[in-house]
């Protein structure tokens, strides 16, 4: 910790974020007061929490609240919170870089982006500034805090230029202030040190807040009787109102969740899904339950419209906060909702919860493990009948996510596999459900088909896939790494078997057996060639067009899994495969000819090195020796071979 004030700079990173948020979101300004508002419930969630086990936190001042004062004169505005605050140390941590989570993968959407420097405000959106927010409004913004239970306090300042100062100040209580100093506003701006500004604003977007937004307003009150000056026949003289300043509460603090279902506007869920999730879009659906019985609770639940982009990073936080009679308990409540469902955000209000509970607890609290269980069901049942295009959004958006489940979630992998949709070989980009592809089957077909790999258009067209179109099969088209572990436990759908194309036998029509025999001496010898590459060499039984291809056993891991493990940094066993030869084809009859003639001929060895190479190009793989192959194909070109 250090005494003295210092002046840091920002990450790079940071800057370019603020100059960002500042350039995208003039149009849109008010929003910084909604955010700095829910950073400061927050902060008051939090010490309200810890107090309940450390009474002594609050030096017993459970008066909780958030203030608003304008300086009209000095165009500054000070927001001010007896929340948690921060230590020296937090206030780095929070304050001075970005640390979130998601931070990098937003910068690269970024940097993809055309439009990068007028950010549309849906992905910003799906960042969330926060209180980076202060800087649409301000030119300075100063932030003083003390940690409750600490005693000195931390003075943060910036002009959002690059760099910001840090030093030890001292503050009377624990809590936050945070002053803007408002840049100058142009002649239809609004004003946000003006008081009816504020109201508006305060009620439009943070009326829900759990906590009292107080402002010192001027009010007009009635002069007591024993106060006012009388006339000869008893009559007031003046007036008998004044004007007084007094203290007024902006919102109404009603908790959404608890309210009648009925009541709550779309407006009002909007806003509130934007409080809980920091999220700029409306909410794609939402769920408003009360729960009576054995079990009470109240909940209220919403699908994002936008996944956030950093859905899949370690660290982010599930969307669930647990509150017991409108208490805030804890937010990121893993135990309310299965970690593949973290997306949703949500309340949940159960009375009956002891208020002390720690996460060990809550994971064996039965009633906690019923109100997941409900919860669950009813967002499947939710998703089961949105319409169709209202899901085929949320699919596009969190369809990953959901198939996530179905190899964690063993009780509702039934209900998942009805909700999975695919691209496949004969819908020209459409998602399909499962459902309609059995519906759609040829009458002599009994598995469901399917090819995993990290490319639609070569999947398409992969020599796997031959005998399956010639068939007139359909097949689903995988290209989600999750995909491979759907297809591992997902290994049937309504009786059907799922089957790869690229692995086992596809059993669709014998090899002729005879014919099969009169090719095992010339397998052989190609098998010793690349003994180090193959396992085996085969008749195909998927091949119509191509020569070769290249397949796994039924239960061997496929080419694409291999290609995630090994890119996600695991040790994976070098498999070998099987190369599989279309004996239908006259390229294998010409090398059999050769073989037959002249095993010694120098040409044999290179057309088994292309059949090799042709079977990992085609289903896009990369060949060891690109030079070599490109030789032999200019050889055989120029008909020198
Ligand atoms: P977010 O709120 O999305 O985490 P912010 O940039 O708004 O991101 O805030 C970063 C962090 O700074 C918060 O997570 C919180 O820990 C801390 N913080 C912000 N405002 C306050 C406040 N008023 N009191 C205490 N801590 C705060």
């Amino acid at each position: 910790m250090s005494g003295k004030k210092s002046t840091r700079k920002f990450k790079t990173e940071v800057q370019q974020l603020l100059n960002l948020i500042i350039n995208s979101l003039y149009s849109n300004k008010e929003i910084f007061l909604r955010e700095l508002i829910s950073n400061a419930s927050d902060a008051i969630d939090k010490l309200r929490f810890k107090s309940q086990t450390e009474p002594d936190i609050i030096e017993g001042d459970s008066n909780f609240h958030i203030r608003l004062t304008p300086d009209k004169e000095n165009q500054k505005l000070e927001i001010s919170d007896n929340g948690i605050g921060m230590t020296f140390d937090e206030v780095l941590e929070n304050i001075g870089t970005i640390a979130k989570s998601g931070t990098a993968a937003f910068m690269e959407a970024l940097d993809k982006s055309k439009n990068g420097s007028a950010l549309s405000p849906e992905l910003i959106g799906q960042f969330g500034v926060g209180f980076y927010s202060a800087f649409i409004v301000a030119d300075k913004v100063t932030l003083v805090t003390r940690s409750a239970g600490t005693e000195t306090a931390t003075k943060w300042e910036s002009s959002g230029d690059g760099s910001y100062t840090i030093e030890e100040t001292s503050k009377d209580t624990y809590g936050t202030t945070i002053t803007l100093h408002l840049k100058k506003t142009e002649k239809d701006d609004q004003d946000f040190t003006e008081e009816f500004t504020l109201k508006h604003v305060v009620k439009k977007h943070s009326d829900f807040v759990n906590y009292p937004v107080i402002m010192n307003v001027e009010t007009e009150e009635q002069i007591p009787e024993n106060e006012q000056i009388l006339d000869k026949e008893n009559k007031p003289v003046g007036s008998t109102t004044r004007t007084v300043r007094k203290d007024e509460t902006l919102n109404s603090m009603k908790a959404i969740w608890s309210r009648d279902k009925n009541e709550v506007t779309d407006e009002e869920h909007e806003e509130f899904f934007k409080h809980l999730s920091h999220d700029w879009n409306p909410p794609l659906e939402r769920l408003h339950m009360k729960f009576e019985g054995t079990t009470e609770y109240s909940a209220l639940l919403y699908i994002p419209s936008k996944a956030p982009f950093d859905l899949f990073h370690q660290d982010r936080k599930n969307g669930m906060h647990l509150y017991c009679k409108r208490v805030f308990i804890m937010d990121d409540c893993k135990e309310l909702i299965p970690e593949y469902l973290g997306f949703i955000h949500g309340v949940v209000d159960a009375p009956d919860l002891n208020l002390n509970i720690s996460r060990e607890i809550l994971q064996q609290d039965h009633l906690v493990r019923n109100i997941r269980k409900n919860l669950v069901k009813k967002l499947f049942d939710l998703l089961t009948k949105m319409d169709k295009e209202k899901y085929e959004n949320f699919y596009t958006e969190f369809g990953q996510s959901l198939k996530a489940g179905v190899p964690m979630d063993f009780e509702n992998k039934d209900k998942l596999s009805h909700l999975l949709r695919y691209k496949t070989t004969k819908t020209d980009g459409k998602l399909i459900s499962l459902k309609e592809y059995v519906e759609n089957m040829k009458p002599d077909q009994e598995d469901i088909y399917f090819i995993t790999g990290e490319n639609l258009n070569s999947l398409i067209n992969s020599p796997h896939l031959e005998a399956l179109k010639e068939k007139d099969y359909e097949v689903l088209l995988m290209t989600d790494p999750v995909d491979e572990w759907v297809a591992q436990s997902l290994t049937e759908y309504e009786g059907k078997k799922l089957k790869s194309a690229e692995k086992g036998d596809l059993e669709l029509d014998k090899v002729d057996e005879k014919k099969k025999d009169s090719y095992s001496a010339l397998f052989d010898f190609i098998k010793k060639q690349l003994e180090e590459e193959i396992k085996e060499v085969k008749p195909s039984s998927r091949l119509k067009d191509s020569v070769s291809c290249l397949s796994g056993d039924e239960y061997e891991m496929s080419a694409y899994m291999e290609k995630i493990l090994k890119s996600s940094g695991q040790a994976v066993p070098d498999q070998k495969r099987v190369l599989e030869l279309n004996i239908n084809h006259p390229v294998i009859d010409k090398i059999k000819n050769i073989f037959e003639t002249d095993t010694t001929n120098p040409v044999l060895k290179d057309y088994i090195g292309l059949l090799f190479d042709m079977a990992i190009i085609s289903e896009g793989g990369k060949i060891d020796n690109p030079s070599q192959f490109s030789k032999v194909i200019g050889d055989l070109m120029a008909g020198t071979i």
